[in-house]
């Protein structure tokens, strides 16, 4: 019911409208005429007609900048803040900043362009938002490059934008499908990051092409990964492969997005006969794809584009509007209505756009890429590596080539154009038969090619149509062989005649071939009557309407075509009502030529015919016949009889005088006749020796005087035959001055005698083509120039100019003699370097002697003018992105042609290098520009960069007269080959700028910003430098020593090293607050000249590896972990690293990467030419190396880049950063790692992964592996070792491996022998190793392991004596307090040894313990080298874990042998310490702390005793002195004088207050530290958790102590308690005289109290 209304479609059309959008420079015109077909076909009524407003500026502002839009619309306008001195230069800049110049002016009507551009669009759209219209078209729309603030591609506005975004408004998703024939780079980067709008582009996408971007692997980033789809298409294709590959990718399209509406750009510069000439589509394939998306039936948007013939513009669209109006489709047959541009349509007048011949180049394999997914990627690769182009923008460059003609060779005097290929109909029918004719006809410009049945016709002349026709020979079948054919001229534009002489005497005449009423059926026919062995073979057409026919024999027959009218063509009636009779249009010449009717012998036998000039006889010709021995002219006549003019030996003329001339005694050969002006030319052969006589033509009659002699350098490859198809062919163009010779496969240009102009170029067919006809073309002046029929490479036209090309300033001898080379290197270079497509061959050759240093010098010359754009080959342009592609191919292609021709090895490896970094210098010049490109499309202050370096360059390089212009697009021109002096440059000159920056208001980002920029130029400068000669190693045989490159400079390495630490603080910068301290402390502890990697930094190194995973994932979006990493970033509203830091943050670290690459590299490199150079920096350098390396790679690890961290390792063999990154990156799978890499690298690695056990004495690690073959390594190392240095560390160590197999009897026994050298060497690290041994069998969990390591160890101790032990551990100690830096996994290393090594045992064998304790917690707390929690826990645990088992056996020896003082005074120092370091404590952790030490203190008397003894009737003084006696006495008396700490009495609570919530928060803070947000600024906080079962040994005793506290308080302790508070208080007036060491440093402690006070 709603049909009316709904259905109805739109179109957008006002007056305004149309003629804002006809102002358009590029598309002048094309809206009058397109709107004006749709009104001749009567659309209007049709639709709904919309008027557009013009857009206002908020409207436009919705996508484009503001100040691009200011811009825009007041191009004139100087800058908001217009200095008084502005001028043109600044006018200039601010136009060039937004793409207002060049392919963009400014023009006339801009603003009137741009708002009813944007309007229309925004008018079309509105009517789908508000529901009026289901379909609406403005096709003056669609201007899709352009960008939100730069004007691109003709485009200043992007309405497509614009458009999506109103309707995504309403609708939510949209589909835009871009079917113009160049990427619509404009919208796709303007939806680039959304999941909301998906860009599918169909377009020709080609290296060079415009706009550079839309490979199949642009697919969207962010958010918007996989919503933009980009197919891509080859040269030529046609409606079926469109509609194959839009049917494909748009359906999935709309399948996966479900979009609310649709948007089409329906550009039609793909169309055949656009002046594009890429694609060859038909106005079909555009109402498929639109009928198509109709179908979907959602709101659909249609907008124009490109399409630069106006009149398919307008069939195309019109036909589009009729079928978006839901009326029948226009067919291509209808005629265009009578209109006011009716003209223009012309010659048919009809809808229809034919497609071309052109060639497709799309195969089933590159479409199926095109629509897999999967291929997409890799098909682009393939297509963005740097070497993988075709030659299509070259036309554009040769600019002397016809219209369709593709440059084939050029040089100074000669060049070869491609003209057309053969069509497929002329190919078949020459792959058909062996005996072919072909001919072309210069002046129609039609070629064919006949048998003895078929000959098919067709023109080459550009823009004509792809036709083939296809005639029925005479005689076919009768066995005659390929008929005569002659192409003749003057029939009317655009059409031809042919002539066919079948073998056996019958023709054929068909007068108009291509506007041949009747068909090619309608010929007219005669015969002509042959001697009975004879046989037509050759026509030569002596002027319009007279042809003479050469028989085998070397009969001659005249045949004319006669005309009715004389001006509307030929008559073909008067050739058969005349044949035979009346002797006029067909008669015979054979008995004039000498032989008797056509039966000559075989010195008569025909070699060729040519036609001659005209003669003073009205309406004749001459016509020169050359058999094998003799030479005549004929004056053949339309009006008159013929007449033989003179019939001459040639032999018995000749043979003297030219036979001479070629130094040959081989008989004379005739190849083939031609006449130039009054002479005569002959080609003759003597053996392989060529040549071309010119004969006087007055004299030849009487006595022929030879007037020229032409020897040709060229020799022939084999005797020539003087007929048949090998046959070659001299052709003079009319006047000369220049001869051409086309031999089977090679065509030589050479200059017909004449003083001051001698040469000789052959041309060189590629290997299997051939001539097949040439034919000279008269009309031109300054050059001669032929064309040639060819096999293969079909049409080709050659011309050649004889006159003298001046040396082009080179003077000096050198250059001139090794000018040939040069000139055969740059058609090499520029003409054949593409094998695949060139069908000439080139060759350069070295063979004189002495020529090698003229190639190299040449080589260098091609390859240097090349770089510097002085090349004369490479057409200077506008768009500096092809320049330099074109540049990079061309210096490639030198080194190419020259390995092509076997001729790499002439040069010195020093020229290699130099054109390899030529090459480099191009390849990083192209990327560059590519990526200033990409920067232009965004502000901020970083866009300027670039051309900021430039003009800097070009000053301080004193060319400050290009002040004025572009010191970029001047720098990319000229100066590529100072790009890495840019580099240095920049490294230079970017402090002082991000500092100039740091002033502004936005300062910092935009100082960030600039950093990231420049490493963004190292890496483009550099990374292609470094592939391409990565790539190309064996083509430029560059060995070692390698010569000094341009990477290598110094400065460049400084210039990375600077980068990557910009890089790094960039992160820093920008993470999160956590990421933060995880960098700073990865950076203070881990990094910088770290020798040492240790446990801290690994535990570091996990931790960070835990949270960047989380913070930095780019799909952690689904995790609160991640979410919770990202809330700082929150404000980041979108993905361009120019707004937003997370966006910039992973940029930078994606960065990273390859800068480290990069870095390593160039460091590699110039460390080995230094080396290889024995120069003593080499080993500087390298030492500098070692340094950075491994700091850079550890640095990618906690930015989750540990992947990219391995495998620079594994690129650059960095065996002792992988084994560190195994830890680091990936500990959960280190055993696996571990193996991989000892089973790639072998014995290397295993020995550099044991001397990194070494230096960490990890040697604990290897208890876990098993296996055979590292076991033996570990063996060899530690032998090594041990006999490189006998009493070296690893001397001690021999017992890990008899561990590893069980022998623990033969590891004591090393112990043994080890403990028992203790004096001599320092066997702190045997003592280590003895305890981490202990430790060990005391962490096992295996029971029969457990045994036995107890076993070893009681052992080991009874065998090496605890005296020694202890002195040992004496030594260590001290060893470890030495310096004060002596970082904190020794500290906590001490710790585990003072847990682990104070067994009882050792107490009883040492009583002087409390010395060395004293003496080493007193160094402890001075330097407060532990923290207080652990220093309490060493100086109190021991004691709870070992005395409460002893007081628990009642044991009372061991009471007298422990001595009370020593425990006492330890628990006085942790109270002292404590007091000391309280005010630095948490509450909570002070708290914990001190409950510790108080019960410590209680348990450490033996409270029953005490009790047992004071029970019952004991006297004051026996309880006294007990209490007197205990060590709580002794500690409280202790601390009295300092009561510093809170009362001990809170302590002494009943047991359950000691709850199992305190329990936890004991052990997880102080066992089990967590890094968290609360402790990420102490970095003393930070230890690795202690193992599970460690920490559960350490609660059990925690809930022991809790338990003989309960028993203790049940004795009655709190009574006590009370007695000994009294007792202290009566003894607080008495100071106490206690002369303990430790006490005694009483100085120490009041500074520490003062400290904390
Ligand atoms: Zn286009």
């Amino acid at each position: 019911m709603a049909m009316t209304a709904s259905h109805r479609a739109v179109l957008i059309r006002s007056a305004k409208g149309i003629c804002a959008a006809d102002g358009l420079p590029s598309n002048a015109g094309r809206a009058t005429r397109v709107h004006a077909l749709i009104e001749a076909f009567g659309l209007c009524s049709k639709v709904r007609v919309v008027e557009a407003a013009a857009a206002t500026d908020a409207e436009l502002t919705e996508f484009h900048s503001e100040e691009y839009i200011e811009c825009l619309l007041h191009p004139e306008a100087t800058g908001s803040e217009s200095d008084s001195d502005s001028d043109n230069a600044d006018d200039d800049d601010r136009l060039r900043r937004f793409g207002l110049l060049y392919d963009c002016p400014v023009f006339e009507g801009m603003e009137g362009h741009v708002r009813m551009a944007a309007g229309g669009t925004l008018a079309a759209a509105a009517c789908l938002v508000d529901g009026s219209a289901r379909v609406a078209m403005h096709w003056e729309g669609g201007r899709h490059h352009g960008q939100r603030s730069r004007a691109a591609g003709f485009c200043y506005v992007n309405d497509a934008v614009l458009g999506i975004l109103k309707l995504q408004a309403r609708f939510g998703k949209v589909l835009y499908i871009d079917l113009d024939l160049h990427h619509g780079d404009g919208v796709q980067d303007a939806f680039v990051y959304s999941n909301k709008v998906t860009t599918l582009s169909i377009h020709h996408y080609d290296r060079g092409f415009y706009p550079n971007s839309g490979g199949a692997a642009d697919e969207g980033k962010g958010h918007g990964a996989g919503h933009s789809i980009n197919a891509t298409l080859r040269r030529g294709a046609s409606d079926a492969v469109f509609k194959r590959v839009f049917g494909s990718v748009a359906s999935a399209a709309v399948e996966a997005l479900e979009p609310g509406a649709v948007v089409v750009q329906c550009g039609c510069d793909g169309l055949a006969g656009d002046p594009h000439k890429i694609f060859n589509l038909t106005g079909q394939a555009f109402v498929d794809a639109v009928q198509a998306v109709l179908a979907w039936k959602l709101p659909t948007l249609l907008l124009g584009g490109g399409g630069y013939s106006n009149a398919n513009a307008a069939r195309c669209w019109t036909r589009l509007t009729a079928v978006a109006a839901g009326e029948q489709d226009i067919a291509a047959s209808r005629d265009i209505p009578e209109h006011a541009y009716l003209n223009d349509y012309a010659p048919a007048f009809d809808m229809a756009i034919e497609a071309t011949l052109a060639g497709d180049a799309n195969t089933d394999e590159s479409i199926e890429a095109t629509i897999s997914a999967e291929a997409m990627s890799e098909a682009s690769q393939e297509q963005t590596s740097v070497f993988n182009y075709n030659d299509d923008d070259m036309e554009l460059t040769q600019e002397s080539a016809s219209e369709g003609e593709h440059t084939l060779l050029r040089g100074d005097r000669h060049a070869v154009f491609e003209v057309g290929a053969l069509p497929p109909a002329a190919r078949q029918l020459l792959a058909s038969s062996d005996e072919v004719s072909c001919g072309v006809s210069g002046v129609a410009r039609f070629a064919f090619v006949a048998t003895a049945s078929t000959c098919v016709v067709w023109s080459f002349a550009a823009g004509s149509s792809a036709a083939v026709h296809r005639l029925a020979m005479p005689d076919a079948g009768k066995g005659a062989g390929a008929p005569a054919v002659a192409l003749v001229a003057g029939v009317g534009a655009g059409d031809v005649g042919v002539v066919a002489v079948g073998g056996l005497g019958h023709v054929r005449y068909w007068d108009r071939v291509v506007f041949g009423l009747g068909g090619a059926s309608q010929f007219h026919s005669a015969a002509l009557t042959l001697g009975p062995t004879d046989r037509c073979e050759q026509i030569v057409e002596a002027s319009a309407g007279l042809l003479v026919v050469a028989t085998r024999n070397g009969a001659l027959y005249r045949l004319a075509l006669l005309t009715a009218q004389g001006a509307a063509g030929l008559d073909a009636r008067a050739l058969s009502r005349t044949a035979g009779s009346r002797g006029g249009v067909l008669s015979r010449m054979a008995s004039l030529l000498g032989g008797a009717s056509g039966e000559g012998g075989p010195d008569d036998q025909l070699v060729s015919v040519a036609r001659g000039g005209r003669t003073e006889i009205r309406h004749s010709r001459e016509v020169y016949a050359l058999t094998r021995s003799r030479l005549a002219k004929w004056v053949v006549s339309s009006a008159h009889p013929e007449r033989l003019a003179y019939s001459v030996d040639l032999h018995h003329a000749l043979s003297a005088s030219v036979a001479q001339a070629l130094r040959s005694d081989a008989e004379l050969h005739f190849h083939d006749v031609a006449a130039a002006g009054s002479d005569v030319c002959v080609l003759v052969s003597a053996g392989l020796n060529l040549a071309v006589v010119t004969l006087r033509a007055a004299h030849v009659a009487s006595e022929p005087s030879v007037a020229g002699l032409t020897l040709l350098r060229y020799a022939a490859p084999h005797p020539l035959p003087q007929s048949g198809a090998g046959r070659p062919r001299l052709v003079v163009p009319a006047g000369g001055p220049v001869m051409f010779v086309a031999f089977d496969q090679t065509v030589v240009a050479a200059a017909l005698p004449a003083p001051g102009s001698s040469f000789e170029e052959a041309v060189k067919l590629r290997y299997g083509d051939c001539v097949l006809a040439a034919t000279a073309i008269d009309d031109q002046q300054a050059e001669s120039c032929i064309l040639l029929a060819c096999r293969r490479a079909g049409i080709l036209r050659m011309t050649a100019t004889a006159r003298q090309v001046p040396d082009s300033g080179m003077v000096d001898a050198d250059t001139r003699v090794g000018r040939p080379q040069q000139e055969q290197l740059e058609q090499a270079v520029f003409f054949g370097s593409d094998a695949a497509r060139n069908p000439l061959a080139f060759a350069i050759t070295s063979d004189a002697p002495g020529l090698d240093a003229h190639l190299q010098a040449a080589a260098l010359r091609v390859s240097h003018a090349i770089l510097d754009g002085s090349s004369r080959f490479v057409a200077d342009r506008l768009d500096i992105g092809a320049l330099l592609r074109e540049r990079l191919r061309r210096a490639h292609a030198v080194t190419q042609a020259l390995a092509d021709n076997g001729l790499t090895g002439k040069l010195s490896p020093a020229a290699r290098a130099q054109l390899c970094s030529n090459v480099e210098k191009l390849a990083a010049a192209q990327s560059l520009w590519d990526l200033q490109n990409a920067a232009w499309a965004r502000t901020g202050p970083a866009m300027q960069l670039l051309a900021n370096l430039a003009a800097a360059f070009l000053e301080t390089s004193g060319q400050q007269q290009h002040q004025s212009k572009d010191p970029l697009r001047l720098f990319f021109r000229l100066h590529c080959a100072a790009i890495g002096d840019l580099l240095v440059l920049m490294h230079r000159r970017l402090p002082a700028l991000i500092r100039a920056l740091a002033v502004s208001p936005s300062g910092v980002k935009d100082g960030q910003v600039v950093s990231y920029e420049a490493s963004r130029i190292a890496a483009a400068v550099l990374q292609p430098a470094l592939a391409y000669r990565f790539q190309h190693a064996r083509l430029y045989a560059v060995g070692d020593p390698a010569p000094e490159r341009w990477t290598e400079h110094p400065a460049i390495a400084d210039m990375l090293v600077d980068r990557l630490e910009a890089s790094y603080s960039l992160c820093r910068d920008l993470s999160a607050h956590h990421c933060q301290a995880l960098y700073e402390r990865i950076t203070a502890t881990a990094l910088p000249g770290d020798e040492r990697p240790n446990d801290h930094a690994l535990a570091i190194f996990d931790d960070a590896v835990s949270v960047s995973h989380v913070s930095l994932s780019p799909d952690g979006d689904d995790d609160d972990a991640a979410a919770a990493a990202l809330r700082p970033l929150a404000n980041a509203v979108d993905d361009d690293p120019y707004t937003s830091p997370l966006a910039l943050l992973r940029e930078t670290i994606d960065q990273i990467g390859p800068l480290a690459n990069l870095c390593f590299r160039v460091f590699v490199d110039r460390i080995a030419r230094l080396a290889a150079a024995s120069s003593a920096t080499a080993h500087d350098l390298a030492q500098r190396y070692d340094a950075l390396r491994p700091r850079f790679l550890l640095c990618l690890v906690p930015l989750g880049r540990a992947p990219v961290a391995f495998r620079l390792a594994e690129e650059y063999r960095d065996l002792p950063s992988l084994v560190t990154l195994v830890f680091v990156a990936d500990p959960a799978n280190a055993a696996t790692h571990l193996r991989r890499y000892v089973e790639r690298y072998s014995k290397d690695f295993a020995d550099t992964l044991l001397a990194f056990y070494e230096r960490r004495a990890a040697w604990a690690s290897l208890l876990h592996t098993q296996d055979d073959k590292f076991d033996a390594w570990l063996k060899d190392y530690i032998d090594l070792r041990t006999a490189e240095d006998p009493h070296g560390p690893l001397s001690k160590f021999g017992w890990i491996h008899d561990v590893k197999v069980a022998d623990f009897s033969a590891a004591a026994a090393r112990l043994v022998r080890a403990g028992l050298d203790a004096e001599e060497v320092d066997d702190a690290q045997t003592l280590l190793s003895l305890s981490k041994l202990a430790f060990i069998a005391y962490e096992s969990q295996e029971p029969e392991l457990d045994d036995t390591m107890a076993e070893a160890r009681s052992r080991l101790d009874n065998a090496m004596g605890l005296c020694q032990v202890q002195a040992g551990l004496l030594h260590y100690f001290t060893a470890l307090l030495g310096p004060t830096d002596s970082n904190t996994d020794d500290r906590k290393a001490a710790y585990h040894v003072a847990l682990y090594t104070t067994t009882p045992e050792l107490r009883h064998a040492h009583p002087a313990l409390y010395i060395v304790f004293s003496e080493l917690v007193r160094r402890i707390r001075s330097r407060r080298t532990l923290p207080v929690e652990d220093l309490i826990d060493v100086l109190t645990i021991p004691d709870n874990l070992y005395t409460l088992d002893i007081a628990a056996a009642a044991d009372a020896d061991d009471q007298d042998v422990f001595s009370n003082d020593t425990v006492r005074d330890r628990f006085s120092l942790a109270v002292d310490i404590l007091s000391c370091a309280s005010v630095r404590l948490p509450e909570q952790t002070r708290e914990s702390a001190l409950r510790s030490i108080w019960r410590r203190v209680f348990l450490s008397d033996n409270w029953p005793e005490i009790h047992r003894n004071t029970t019952g009737n004991v006297p004051d003084s026996v309880l006294r002195s007990e209490l007197l006696n205990t060590t709580l006495y002794r500690v409280l008396h202790s601390c009295w004088a300092i009561r510093k700490l809170s009362h001990p009495d809170w302590y002494l609570l009943p047991a359950d207050s000691f709850s199992s919530s305190d329990l936890d928060y004991l052990v997880s803070t102080r066992l089990m530290p967590q890094f968290g947000p609360e402790s990420a600024n102490d970095s003393s906080a930070q230890w690795k958790p202690l193992s599970t079962t460690t920490a559960l040994a350490l609660t059990n005793d925690y809930a022991d102590e809790d338990r003989h506290l309960q028993a203790a308080i049940d004795c009655g302790l709190d009574g006590y308690y009370s007695e000994i508070l009294r007792i202290v208080a009566e003894q607080a007036s008495t100071p106490c005289l206690d002369d303990d060491e430790v006490l005694a440093s009483d100085g120490d402690e009041s500074d520490d109290q003062m400290d904390t006070d």
